[in-house]
Order: C-alpha cells, then structure tokens, then sequence
C-alpha cells in the first residue's frame, strides 16, 4: 500500500493532525511524523546543529524533536519503510494566505517536500472552522495529486474558511498592505519590549486571490511554486551585468585614512 507522509507545525498532538491523518486513511497508508511541540512560524528551518529524535507515540505515529521541514527529510529520506507518494502538511490552526506562506511552518513542510521530489500539499483552517470540513477539502485535493494531475514541481496551499464551505476556487496568492508598526511597551522595570505582527492585516485587491476567496467562504486551492527568480526582472537588467562589469574593472582601492576614535555610543 502506497505510503503518505503527514505532518504539521502545529505539533503532534493537535487536533487538526488527527483530523487530516483520519481523512488520508483510504487513500493509503498515513504515517504520522511530527514535531513534539508547536513550530508555528518556524518557516522553512532545518536542524542542523543537534540530533533529531524521533519517538514512537502508536502505530505509525511518532513525534521529532525538531521542525515541520525535518520531519519531512526524516519521512522521505529513509525513516519510513518506502518514500511517500503524497506528503499533506496540517490542517493548520489558523488561515496561510498569501504573502504569509513564506512564514508558515505549515506550507514550508509542503515545500520541502516538493524539494525533495515529493508531491506535496498544505491545508490550513480560519479561525472558527471546523476540522472535519477542512479535512473532507483536504481528501478531495489529494486524491487529484494522487491520480497524476499535479505538475512538476509544484505544491498545492489549501485554506478553508471559517464558516461553512461554499465550494472550491482555484487561485493565486494575494499580497498584504504592509501599514504595520512596531509596538512598544515597558516593562515593570522600565526597559522598553517590542511586539511585531500586531494590528489587523489588509490586503491588496482581493480578486481571484486566496484571501479573496476564502473571505467569500470558498476553500481556496493555490499552486506554488519555488523558483523564486524574477524572469522578467532578469531579462529587464541585462544591461547590469556589462555596467557591473566596467565598473568592477575601473574600481581603483582608495588611500588609507588615518584611524580616528569613534565618539558615538553604541
Ligand atoms: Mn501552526
């Protein structure tokens, strides 16, 4: 039977794990991998620079002392007896739209696994919803992966609304208004602490976007992709790489300045 990988950043004892595990079920055999304890907004974090330990919580069901994207290297790279042919990643608690999704442990899961050859999906719940829905969301999505319509190389990011479903669009990332301040407070010593990420988020145009579509009650279903290269921008700047060029070839090293002593204050 056909082994799927699934994970979150969550943690492996959220319910939104289970309720995707659950949903994968007949579709093959689910090995559950996932981090000990939440990782939200992890990104796409490795662990590098201590052991991984995986420990055995039920019949394939284990949790990793580390990130969503270990967990996914552990799953393909030879912890479980065949390579998965799907990774599902979630169901997250809480929407990864748009601009967002560089941030999400969740979906950097599902880009790991598109790394490593893998086809790969990320599913993510608004507030409010309910689990069983984004799971039933989830099921259908897989099984088009599963039967071979997915590009190369590309990784599928579901958000479901958090109200009841109204149906499935396909669409493209929006892109957030970035108007946000830092907020600062003191604490009961007197030293200032800051707080980002706070105040409402606004978005751009909503139309044909993730967030749109979700906040028309639409599961929203966004192909991704990793090359991050600009095309357009590359061809646009051809005229760069001669002008660096020259430039390069004309820098002359300027004399040495004698030392002076810093006055300000670091
Ligand atoms: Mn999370």
């Amino acid at each position: 039977m056909a082994v799927l990988l699934v994970t979150n950043d969550d943690g492996v004892h959220a319910a939104g794990l289970a309720a995707l595990a659950a949903a994968l079920e007949e579709l093959g055999e689910v090995h559950v991998l996932a981090p000990e304890r939440e990782q939200s907004a992890c990104g796409h974090a490795l662990t590098l620079h201590r052991p991984l330990r995986v420990h055995e919580l039920g019949e394939r069901r284990w949790s990793v002392n580390g990130t969503p994207s270990d967990c996914v290297n552990l799953g393909v790279l030879g912890f479980l007896p065949a390579r998965p042919v799907l990774i599902a990643s979630g169901i997250n608690h809480g929407s990864n739209l748009g601009d967002d999704v560089t941030y999400s442990g969740t979906v950097s899961a599902a880009m790991e696994g598109i790394l490593l050859g893998v086809p790969s999906l990320a599913v993510s719940l608004a507030e409010g919803g309910d689990f069983t829905e984004a799971a039933r969301v989830a099921r259908q999505v897989a099984m088009r992966i599963l039967v071979g319509s997915l590009p190369a190389k590309t990784l599928i990011n579901v958000n479901v609304p958090g109200g009841p479903v109204k149906g499935i669009r396909m669409t493209r990332l929006g892109h957030r208004v970035y108007s946000g301040k830092i907020v600062e407070q003191a604490d009961p010593r007197g030293r200032p602490h800051y707080w980002i990420g706070a105040g409402p988020p606004e978005w751009e145009a909503l139309d044909g976007t993730d967030m749109g579509a979700v906040h028309e009650g639409y599961a929203a279903v966004t192909p991704l992709h990793l090359d991050l290269t600009h095309h357009r921008a590359l061809a646009q700047m051809a005229d760069w790489e001669p002008a660096l060029n020259a430039s390069l070839r004309a820098r002359t090293v300027p004399p040495a300045r004698p030392a002076r002593k810093s006055t300000r204050r670091r």
